[in-house]
């Protein structure tokens, strides 16, 4: 039995919507893009939301909306993926990385106020493998201290946090739709804020910093001319990414019970074994389970790779979600860290394996890999 460790999951509509979009003559930005803003802002409970051709490309506009200067610092964890941190160097500013929690991998909030000093204007909670950061204590340091919350929710289509869905809790969110996230576009990302004034300098800066007359210019009221006010970026997404979008957003739901029942399956077979630490929901909190990332402990730690190997033999793909930061060459080189200078980060990275999740795996397939994952472990 092969398993691949992700498959997208269209639908004959989102098929026929794309062909639509093809036929219709208009490929670039324009009236789908529109209409699936407009749903996806419903959907997370909040006003705005602007698509982008990436989930980089959302981060790096919040940056680029703050005017982030040179020396100017932005907490965040080294828990992620290459884009949280890059964003901030692309302003020659310094992501300040905060250990995270043992238990959800995400960032710490009781260590993030010691970090906080004169040249903080940001924080980037990533809400790891799907799972909401304690974001009550981020907000309020956060006030207290006038920081902007931009959070990572490139996992969260959707979370869910206190009833309250990921993309209506800070000032800004950012959502990627890279191909093997929750829902897919084949690239693209969204930025949701609540602040319509914060959304129209996004959706400026997307476009070449194009005014908001010429930004329009795809809809009935625009004109031809145009004034560039800023420095901006071309990050704007295609129609075609738009319409995929769409469909995938009507079964966001349903995707996110295929993978709630998945992740209920990998619990139930593993919760006994010792030796595996296993992702749990804290109370409040509902989990998108983009991933299921397991941990091997003590004894187990040190054959990670070992395991993966042989998975990987077995024909079971398997991934590790993420290398910290701070030990890629680029930071440890930078800012001279070693592993030990966020101790939870590097512990739990060693013994980690991400196994697969994704609407369409089944009962036996979920039966299969962890027998071989038992089979494996007791060699
Ligand atoms: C995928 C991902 C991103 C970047 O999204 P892209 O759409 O690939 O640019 C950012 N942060 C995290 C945690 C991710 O997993």
């Amino acid at each position: 039995m092969k398993i691949p460790f992700f498959q997208p999951c269209i639908d004959g509509e989102t098929e026929l919507s794309v062909l639509e979009v093809l036929r219709s003559g208009w490929l670039t930005t324009g009236s789908k893009t529109l209409e699936f803003e407009k749903k996806f802002a419903e959907y997370v409970g909040t006003d705005n939301a602007v698509m982008v051709n990436s989930g980089t490309a959302a981060l790096h506009l919040c940056m680029a909306a703050l005017d982030l200067q040179p020396g100017d610092e932005v907490i965040t964890t080294p828990y992620t993926f290459a884009a949280t941190a890059e964003v901030v160097e692309y302003f020659n500013a310094k992501p300040v990385f905060v250990d995270v929690r043992k238990d959800t991998l995400n960032i710490n909030e009781k260590s993030i106020e010691e970090r906080i000093n004169s040249r903080t204007r940001a924080i980037i909670p990533v809400h790891f493998a799907g799972h909401p950061c304690e974001m009550n204590t981020i907000m309020e340091i956060a006030d207290r201290h006038n920081l902007l919350i931009v959070e990572d929710a490139a996992h969260c289509t959707p979370a869910y946090y206190q009833g309250r869905p990921v993309g209506s809790l800070g000032h800004c969110t950012c959502f990627s739709f890279y191909a093997n996230k929750c829902i897919t576009t084949g690239e693209g990302g969204m930025v949701t804020t609540a602040d319509s004034s914060l959304a129209d300098k996004i959706r400026s800066l997307r476009l070449h910093g194009l005014s908001k007359d010429a930004v329009n210019r795809y809809q009935k009221s625009g004109s031809w001319e145009y004034d560039i006010i800023a420095r901006g970026y071309k990050y704007n997404p295609t129609d075609i990414s738009a319409a995929i979008g769409l469909g995938q957003l009507k079964q966001a739901d349903s995707f996110h019970r295929e993978r709630k029942k998945i992740a209920a399956w990998y619990t139930e077979r593993l919760q006994d074994i010792p030796e595996i630490h296993i992702p749990k929901e804290a109370g409040g909190v509902d989990s998108s389970w983009h991933l299921f990332p397991i941990r091997l402990c003590g004894q187990l730690q040190g054959r990670r790779n070992g395991v993966i190997d042989e998975l990987r033999k077995r024909e079971i793909s398997v991934s590790v979600h993420f290398k910290p930061l701070h030990l890629h060459s680029y930071y440890a080189d930078k800012y001279a860290y070693r592993p030990e200078d966020f101790p939870v980060a590097n512990e739990a990275y060693q013994g980690l394996i991400t196994l697969p999740v994704y609407p369409g795996l089944n009962d036996k397939q979920v039966d299969f890999i962890v027998k071989n994952l038992i089979e494996i472990l007791h060699e």
